[in-house]
């Protein structure tokens, strides 16, 4: 199969929001009026981001998710997307069950692929996503205020349990493993509270590195600190589970896991009552989970109101 052929069977479909889309030297877009585009790139890497041998239609998923993850936190609507792939060999079943994965995604989202890059080299799957926000009312990480609340959306440290558990490090029970892994393959991105939060939060990220880590970005753009309630926390329902440290593990992958795709964000004290009802009207759990204060870093309370001693931050490629 060569290149074109392989562009073509896989990775060209319509895109009727672009003026034009895959096959020409560069795709043609125009933003609607009064909107702003929102662009990211994530990129997932063999070994680092995922295992080799891993399911390619959850993998195909997971590549627009994370990118869609980063417009939900911006509170941009989803629109086009282009896709850099690099492929150690044009294997048909796996490109066929990758771009399944991707489109089924992508069509739930209305988000159009409008090109990309197709190499060979070792797996890397990059993703550029592009959305629209109404002109000036992106949620950015710099918008937090002293007096805010701290909300988290769904459950955290799952997937990042999921992983521990592939890697052998632990052994979940059945009810945790599915939940665990369906977190770490197939991770839901929060568009439609991020759309819901325009207007109404001050700030917001997307937890990829971790509760802590992605806060501590918040707050270090904010200039403000953070406290946070240790119980209030969405955990993992992992009752079946003692001893054998897990519940130690549990405690630090809540606090610092990845891959959770959860959205943070915070919001005034005076919108409390409306984000508890827009977490019914979109069926999605929001923890309030602490509050910003002024000072610097963030501080992890008990529930008998001590600090606890935390040993790690979050995940970083360089530390
Ligand atoms: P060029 O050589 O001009 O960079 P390419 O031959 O790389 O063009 O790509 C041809 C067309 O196919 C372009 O429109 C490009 O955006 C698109 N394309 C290439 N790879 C992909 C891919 N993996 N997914 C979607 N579109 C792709
Ligand atoms: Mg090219």
């Amino acid at each position: 199969m060569s290149e074109f052929d392989l562009i073509q069977r896989f990775f060209t479909r319509p895109a009727p929001h672009a003026i034009l889309g895959v096959g020409d030297d560069a795709a043609l877009l125009q933003v609607a009026e009064g909107m702003e585009l929102a662009v990211s790139t994530d990129m997932l890497v063999s070994g680092t981001h995922f295992l080799p041998d891993g399911d390619p239609f959850l993998l195909g998923h997971k590549t627009l998710a994370v990118n869609l993850s980063d417009l939900a936190a911006m509170g941009a609507a989803p629109r086009w997307a282009t896709l850099a792939l690099s492929l150690p060999q044009a294997d048909e079943q796996w490109l066929q069950r990758f771009s399944e994965g991707f489109f089924a995604l992508a069509d739930k989202y209305g988000v159009e692929l409008v090109g990309g890059d197709t190499t060979r080299g070792p797996l890397n799957l990059s993703v550029t996503i592009m959305g629209e926000v109404p002109r000036g009312k992106a949620l950015r990480r710099s918008g937090a205020h002293v007096g805010d609340d701290i909300w988290v959306s769904g459950t955290l440290g799952e997937a990042a349990l999921g992983l521990a558990h592939l890697q052998g490090r632990i052994a979940l029970p059945d009810d945790a493993r599915a939940f665990c892994l369906s977190a770490l393959h197939q991770p839901q991105p929060r568009i439609a509270l991020g759309l819901a939060l325009r207007g109404i939060a001050h700030s917001a990220i997307d937890i990829s590195d971790g509760l802590l880590a992605d806060l501590g970005h918040i707050l270090d753009c904010s200039n403000v600190a953070a406290e946070l309630r240790y119980d209030r926390l969405p955990k993992p329902s992992l009752s079946s589970v003692g001893g054998n440290g897990l519940a130690e593990l549990a405690q630090r992958c809540v606090l610092s896991g990845g891959d959770d795709y959860e959205l943070c964000f915070t919001a005034p004290v005076s919108r409390r009552a409306e984000i508890e009802t827009l977490a019914t009207r979109l069926n999605q759990p929001l923890s309030r989970v602490g509050s910003i204060v002024s000072g610097h870093g963030c501080k992890v309370r008990a529930e008998d109101g001590s600090v606890m001693k935390l040993k790690e931050s979050g995940y970083d490629h360089f530390a």
